[in-house]
This record gives C-alpha cells, sequence and structure tokens, in this order.
C-alpha cells in the first residue's frame, strides 16, 4: 500500500478473512469487513477489534450479486481512512461430490461469487484509485484446489480458483506500471466453517494424511501471507500466487 488507508476484507467476518481483519488491524490498517447472511460474527469482530484499539467497520454484502459487487466500495464508512487495499476473500465451494451430480444453480453461485465477484470488485478498486489519484493493493483468496483439480469433491470450485489465479497475473501484469499491486494466495486445506458448509466438517481430518506437513492450516497462518502481500514489505511483488498449504 502506497499510503495508510483502509483494507476491505470481502467474508472478513469469518474464518481467514477474520483472521486477515484481525492481523490488518493489529498491524495498524483500518478494515472494513463484508458478511453476506450472517451479521453477528461480523459485529462480534468490528467490537474485538475496536476494543484492541482499531478501527474497523462492517457491511453487508452479498458479492455473488454483481450491482452489490460493484457498489460495495462507494459504501465504504466515511468515517474510515481511504481505500488502500481489496482483499477478495469470499469464497464458496457448494456441496461437495461428483462433478456430475453438481447442479446448475451450484455453478452458477459459486462462478458468481468467487470470480464474478473479484472480478467486478477488482475493477471498482481499480477505477477508484484511479479517480483519486491513488494506487493500492489487491489479494485474491485462491485455492490449492486449483493446482490439485478436486477429483470427486468439487472441480467446479478448484476451475473457479484456476480463473482467479489467471485474473491475478494478467491484472498484476495490466497495472503494474502504475503501481496497483495484484497478488494471491492458494491456501491448502485450512480450519474454518467452510467445510461444513460444504457438507463434511470433518474434512481438513480426512485429507491431512495427503498434505505433506501432515495437518491442515490455521487460518492466521493464511492471514500473515496475505497481510504481507498487501503490504508495502511486498512493494516488488505483483503477479504472484503464493501457496501456502504445508507443502501441497
Ligand atoms: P468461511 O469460513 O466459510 O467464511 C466465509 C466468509 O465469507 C464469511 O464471512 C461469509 O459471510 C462470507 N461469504 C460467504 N458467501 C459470501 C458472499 N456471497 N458474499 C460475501 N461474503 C460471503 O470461509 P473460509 O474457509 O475462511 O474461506 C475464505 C476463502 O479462502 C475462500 O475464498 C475460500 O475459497 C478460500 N480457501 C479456503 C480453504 C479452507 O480450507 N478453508 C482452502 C483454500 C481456499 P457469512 O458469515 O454471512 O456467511
Amino acid at each position: 500500500m502506497n499510503e495508510p488507508g483502509t483494507v476491505l476484507i470481502t467474508g472478513g467476518s469469518r474464518g481467514i478473512g477474520a483472521a486477515t481483519a484481525r492481523l490488518a488491524a493489529a498491524a495498524g490498517h483500518a478494515v472494513c469487513i463484508t458478511y453476506a447472511a450472517q451479521q453477528g460474527p461480523a459485529d462480534a469482530l468490528v467490537a474485538e477489534i475496536v476494543a484492541a484499539g482499531g478501527r474497523a467497520a462492517c457491511l453487508q454484502a452479498d458479492v455473488g450479486v454483481p450491482a452489490v459487487a460493484e457498489g460495495l466500495i462507494g459504501r465504504l464508512p466515511a468515517g474510515l481512512p481511504p481505500l488502500a487495499a481489496l482483499v477478495n476473500n469470499a469464497g464458496i465451494t457448494g456441496p461437495l461430490g461428483a462433478f456430475e451430480q453438481a447442479t446448475r444453480a451450484t455453478l452458477q453461485q459459486v462462478l458468481d461469487v468467487n470470480v464474478l465477484g473479484t472480478m467486478l470488485l477488482s475493477q471498482q478498486a481499480v477505477r477508484h484509485w484511479r479517480a483519486a489519484g491513488r494506487a493500492g493493493a489487491i489479494v485474491n483468496v485462491s485455492s490449492i484446489a486449483a493446482a490439485l483439480g478436486a477429483p470427486g469433491e468439487y472441480v467446479h470450485y478448484a476451475a473457479s480458483k484456476a480463473a482467479v489465479e489467471a485474473f491475478t497475473v494478467g491484472l498484476a501484469k495490466e497495472l503494474a506500471a502504475e503501481g496497483i499491486r495484484v497478488n494471491a494466495v492458494s491456501p491448502g486445506t485450512t480450519l474454518t466453517e467452510i467445510h461444513a458448509a460444504a457438507g463434511e466438517p470433518g474434512r481438513p481430518q480426512r485429507v491431512a494424511a495427503r498434505i505433506p506437513m501432515r495437518r491442515p492450516g490455521e487460518a492466521p497462518e493464511i492471514a500473515e501471507a496475505i497481510v504481507w502481500l498487501l503490504s508495502d514489505k511486498a512493494s516488488y511483488v505483483t503477479g504472484a500466487v503464493l501457496k501456502v498449504a504445508g507443502g501441497l
């Protein structure tokens, strides 16, 4: 980030996004987190960050709805500093299972949230920074599934994250000369509620044996990479896809 400002974290109320918000706030950034449906965890995290002396706000926003993604940056609370970084973290898998069983509605929803939402928000951030004469940083949250394919589990999700990675590489090159950095973090299996939402709360333990480190990741371990990439410490890093996946 070129100057102190607000870090906007989609899906920042729980899991990897919440860990990122905590870490970014502890590093001195103002944070704005979004949630889709559950206001309770978002309010609780904002209160926790503020009680610790940080600056935080939350917004309800389903980034899978194009008009919502396009309007989100315009809704940033006026009391926060200007937007300095965007973390496209919100992501969904749909139910675990063979690809032939996935419904069209699931495919559409996963692509809308993971790919279109990420693209539209990034576009809005770039336009916002251009109009303001500032630069900024974008970190997209991908998944090691993009490299592994996730056969029998959610190949559509893996494909959506591969799209996020290609988008990251291309947009980074397109914007590099004007100082806007775009990177991605590719987490391995991480202990969050996404697995329960996919239908198998114990999935991290089931797949641990095929992870070289023999354990799933913790959300704060992923957050460290995200916060580093959006910080000026990563000033010469753009177009990177950083695996944080226990050796996968
Ligand atoms: P999570 O624990 O399920 O948390 C999801 C967060 O995203 C919540 O804040 C949720 O809000 C929000 N959200 C869900 N759908 C949304 C939508 N349509 N629009 C806006 N926000 C939405 O997820 P997580 O495991 O932390 O995953 C975060 C990111 O990491 C995702 O992109 C995921 O694909 C990626 N990832 C996760 C793992 C893993 O093993 N956990 C591995 C690789 C990659 P509500 O509380 O309102 O539902």
